[in-house]
């Protein structure tokens, strides 16, 4: 049965959304929808501020 075969929908492209870091102010895209009364990051500063806050 079709075991092995992708029919690309666990997997499938996720969606990206543009959005500007709250942070550096660059274009980026991240995979979910931002909420809007959050600050998104790029993923730079994301980790970046994952590292300072731990
Ligand atoms: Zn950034």
């Amino acid at each position: 049965m079709g075991f092995g075969q992708s029919d690309g929908y666990d997997r499938g492209p996720r969606e990206m959304h543009k959005v500007i870091c709250s942070d550096c102010k660059k274009e980026c895209e991240v995979p979910f929808k931002p909420s809007g009364d959050r600050p998104v990051y790029c993923k730079d500063c994301f980790s970046k501020r994952k590292n300072e806050n731990r």
